[in-house]
C-alpha cells in the first residue's frame, strides 16, 4: 500500500485509451488519483466520467460544449482549450500526465508538462513524430520518464527490461496487417469508410483505425520506436503477424529474441505504462493456445501499403520530415473520413508534401510548428 498516492492527469479521457486507463486505475485507487480529465466536444460521457471519478477539474477544449458543461455540474473546475489543457499539466496537484489525446494537439502539452517535471505515459505517438529529438532531449533535461503506452512499444520496452541496451541488435514491430492486408491494390480506390473503419483485432478510435488501415499506424511507430529506444531505421523491423497476440520483439546479439505476447487489450500496456516497473494483477482475457493453434507472419508489402514505405523515408531524412508526413497524414486522413478523398489518395498527398516541403535538418520548434503549418495549408490546397 503506498502512502501517497500519484496524481494522474488524464488528456482525452473521452477517448479509446482514456476510457481503458479509468478502468485501469479504477483498480489501482491505492497508488493513483485522477486529479483532472479532458475531453475535445464530448461532454455528455465526461460528465459521466465525472461522476465516477470526481477529479478536482476538467479541460473541455471546444468553447461552446465547455459552457454548457459548466451549466449542468456543480463543485468541478472546467477549464477551456488548449490553454486549459496546458495550464492544468502545470499544476501541483499533478504528478503523472497520460497524454491520450489525438494527433499533432498532443504535441504542446507533452512538452509543457515535461519542463515541468511530470512523468509522462505516453499514448499519443505523434509528440514524437512530429518533434521526437526536441521532446526526447527536453526528457533528458529535465530528467522526465517517457513511458509508452502503445502496445508495440509496451512490449519493447518489456522486453528490454533486465537486459543492456548494447545487446540489442534489432527490435521487430508487429503489425494486425489491417483490413486489407489481403486487398488487391486495384480494389484500393473504391475502399469505403465504412470498410477501413473495421479493425479485425483492435477496437480504438477513427484517426488509428485508418492509420492501421493504411500502415501509417506502423510506420509512426517505427518513428516513435526510434526516439523512444534511440535505434537506427534500419534497426527496426516491421513484421505482418495478423492475430495480434505477439506485440513486438528484441533480437539480442546472441540471436535470442524476446517477445511479449498477450490477449490484444489495451489495459494491459496501459496497467504496465503507470506501474513501471513493477507488474501488478490485472483481469483481462488471457491466450489460449490449443484454440489458437498457430500465429503467422509475412513481410510486409511495401508498394502496396505506401505509407509504411513513407514513413521510414521520412525517418532516414529527418529533420522536419516525419513533421511533414504527420501533418500531411493528419490532414488525408480526416479528408477520408470526411469522404472528400479516396483510400488510395492518402499516401499520394503525403508523398506529394515530403517532395515540396522544405526540410530543415535540425529543426527549432518553431520551425516544427511552421512544417506542421505550412503542409497542412498544402494540403489544403490540393484538395480545393
Ligand atoms: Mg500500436
Amino acid at each position: 500500500m503506498c502512502v501517497n498516492p500519484k496524481n494522474i492527469a488524464i488528456l482525452g479521457s473521452t477517448g479509446s485509451i482514456g476510457q481503458s486507463s479509468i478502468a485501469v486505475l479504477k483498480n489501482l485507487r491505492d497508488r493513483f488519483r485522477i486529479t483532472y480529465l479532458t475531453t475535445n466536444v464530448n461532454i455528455e460521457l465526461l460528465e459521466y466520467q465525472i461522476r465516477q471519478v470526481h477529479p478536482y477539474g476538467v479541460v473541455v477544449l471546444n468553447p461552446s460544449q465547455a459552457e454548457k458543461l459548466k451549466k449542468r455540474i456543480e463543485g468541478v473546475e472546467v477549464l477551456v482549450g488548449t490553454e486549459g489543457l496546458l495550464e492544468v499539466v502545470r499544476r501541483d496537484n499533478v504528478d503523472i500526465v497520460l497524454n491520450a489525446l489525438v494527433g499533432f494537439a498532443g504535441l504542446r502539452p507533452t512538452i509543457e508538462a515535461i519542463t515541468h517535471r511530470k512523468h509522462i505515459a505516453l499514448a499519443n505517438k505523434e509528440t514524437l513524430v512530429v518533434a521526437g529529438a526536441i521532446v526526447t532531449t527536453l526528457a533528458r533535461e529535465y530528467n522526465v520518464p517517457i513511458v509508452p503506452i502503445d502496445s508495440e512499444h509496451s512490449a519493447i520496452l518489456q522486453c528490454l527490461t533486465g537486459e543492456e541496451r548494447s545487446t540489442v541488435k534489432k527490435i521487430i514491430l508487429t503489425a494486425s496487417g489491417g483490413p486489407f492486408l489481403n486487398t488487391p491494390a486495384e480494389q484500393f480506390p473504391s475502399i469505403t469508410v465504412e470498410e477501413a473503419l473495421k479493425h479485425p483485432n483492435w477496437k480504438m478510435g477513427n484517426k488509428i483505425t485508418i492509420d492501421s488501415a493504411t500502415l501509417m499506424n506502423k510506420g509512426l511507430e517505427v518513428i516513435e520506436a526510434h526516439w523512444l529506444f534511440n535505434l537506427e531505421p534500419q534497426h527496426i523491423e516491421v513484421v505482418i503477424h495478423p492475430q495480434s497476440i505477439i506485440h513486438s520483439m528484441v533480437e539480442f546479439i546472441d540471436g535470442s529474441i524476446k517477445a511479449q505476447l498477450g490477449y490484444p487489450d489495451m489495459k494491459i500496456p496501459i496497467q504496465y505504462a503507470l506501474t513501471y516497473p513493477d507488474r501488478l494483477p490485472l483481469e483481462v482475457c488471457t491466450v489460449n493456445f490449443p484454440q489458437l493453434q498457430c500465429l503467422t507472419f509475412l513481410a510486409p508489402d511495401l508498394v502496396k501499403f505506401r505509407c509504411l514505405q513513407l514513413a521510414y523515408d521520412a525517418l532516414t531524412l529527418g529533420g522536419t520530415a516525419p513533421a511533414v508526413l504527420n501533418a500531411a497524414n493528419e490532414v488525408a486522413v480526416h479528408a477520408f473520413l470526411e469522404r472528400k478523398i479516396t483510400f488510395d489518395r492518402i499516401p499520394q498527398l503525403i508523398e506529394q508534401s515530403l517532395a515540396a516541403q522544405r526540410n530543415h535538418r535540425v529543426p527549432e520548434f518553431e520551425q516544427t510548428l511552421e512544417a506542421d503549418r505550412t503542409t497542412r495549408e498544402f494540403v489544403r490546397n490540393l484538395l480545393a
